[in-house]
């Protein structure tokens, strides 16, 4: 006679994705095994997933924290295709989002403040273990199991593709706008790297009213980041005299720069008072020299994206004012290329992976 399994008793399933089996950082088609559906669990098919520059960082181990094969993406979206008998957020058919930790230890002091990002225990969405023991995989790959508390509800009225890289990219750039008062009417904020995050950084700042000037190498994104993306100003970011005249005029920086660069200019750039926010991850240590920073009581900070129920809000915030990702899609076999383009920064300004109709899932 059969039985009804609960969940913690549901079997694994097979699944499918890219994975990067060693630094070179190329990524090959992928058979693995997720955790069956556990009562908290919803499962989703996934339908986008955008490309953060963090998936390259660790598909390369540029980090030196990256354990093969890695099955990188944590911009997930997806349609629920199961929930277990005490979900409550979600219903079969439900789109759902999936970013950058699908665990955590639910009770210390970050996560009983709603910063699970910060609990130690924290499990990332990929690169990591489960309790269990077994490896957390990513959205580069056909299916995804994850305890409903780490799922967003995504509003109807937001396209898909544009709201993946909102997981990753978004809350990593609104949660330090939001905690360090940089995302308010009047602000001047800087905005260093118009990439992925940098541009969602423009868009958050924008809705609000906020005055926004761009710190950018790339002279050739000017035109595009003023027209269209409501840029006050674009400065170049080896340019002295530009640097010069705005010296002390900004309220605060997000700076979201992926390799080593001087920060002293950006120190400069701030008021009295100022913050530079850095969510950039190089791999060297930077520069920082003291005297600018304490002859105008400035702040350097850090910030890793957010927690969930700051998620949820960053998500909501975006479909009351419309705001998604600027996305090139592209099919799952074009990732490699992507990959390589991503690190000359030849994008404007995310890609995102059509998972659902061109993974060629054989499960
Ligand atoms: P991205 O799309 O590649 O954007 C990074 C931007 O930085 C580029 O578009 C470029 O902007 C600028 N840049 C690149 N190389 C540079 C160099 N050598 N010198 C100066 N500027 C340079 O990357 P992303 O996905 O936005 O991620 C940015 C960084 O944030 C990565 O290091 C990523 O790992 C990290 N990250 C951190 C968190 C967190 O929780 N803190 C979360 C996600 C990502 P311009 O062309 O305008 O100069
Ligand atoms: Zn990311
Ligand atoms: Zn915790």
């Amino acid at each position: 006679m059969s039985q009804e399994l609960t969940g913690a008793e549901e079997q694994a399933v097979k699944a499918y994705g890219w994975a990067a089996r060693d630094s070179s950082g190329v990524l090959s088609p992928f058979h693995f095994t997720r955790r069956g559906n556990g009562d908290n669990d919803i499962s989703m098919k996934i339908l986008y997933c955008g490309i953060c520059h963090s998936d390259l960082h660790l598909a390369k181990d540029e980090v030196g924290m990256t354990i093969y094969p890695i099955v990188p993406g944590h911009e997930i979206v997806g349609e629920v295709t199961k929930v277990g008998r005490n979900v409550t957020k979600f219903k079969v058919g439900d789109i759902a989002g999936v970013g950058c930790m699908v665990g955590s230890c639910r009770s210390c002091d970050n996560c009983t403040q709603d910063l699970e990002n910060y609990c130690p225990k924290m499990v990332w969405t990929y690169n990591k273990h489960h309790e269990d023991g077994s490896r957390t995989f990513g959205g580069y790959s056909d299916k995804i199991v994850v305890d409903e508390h780490f799922v967003v509800q995504i509003p109807k009225n937001l396209p898909l593709q544009g709201t993946a890289p909102m997981l990753c990219a978004g809350i990593t750039v609104y949660s330090p706008m939001r905690y360090f008062g940089l995302m308010e009417p009047g602000k001047h904020l800087g905005v260093v790297g118009l990439g992925g995050l940098g541009h969602m950084a423009v868009k958050f700042a924008k809705a609000v009213g906020a005055k926004v000037t761009v710190i950018s190498t790339s002279p050739n994104k000017k035109k595009e980041a003023v027209e269209q993306l409501g840029v006050d100003e674009f400065l170049i970011s080896h340019d002295q005299e530009q640097l010069q005249a705005a010296m002390g005029t900004m309220d605060g920086i997000i700076d979201t720069v992926s390799a080593a660069h001087p920060l002293l200019h950006l120190v400069g750039l701030l008021k009295t008072n100022g913050k530079l926010i850095l969510v950039g991850a190089p791999i060297q240590p930077p520069e920082l020299p003291v005297f600018p920073l304490i002859l105008g009581r400035k702040l350097v900070a850090g910030s890793a994206t957010g927690g969930m129920k700051e998620t949820q809000e960053m998500i909501d915030f975006a479909a009351k004012h419309n705001i998604t990702a600027d996305v090139e899609v592209i099919p799952m076999d074009y990732v490699n290329t992507a990959l390589e383009r991503v690190a000359k920064t030849d994008v404007k300004y995310r890609f995102v992976i059509d998972v659902a109709n061109t993974i060629k899932s054989p499960y």
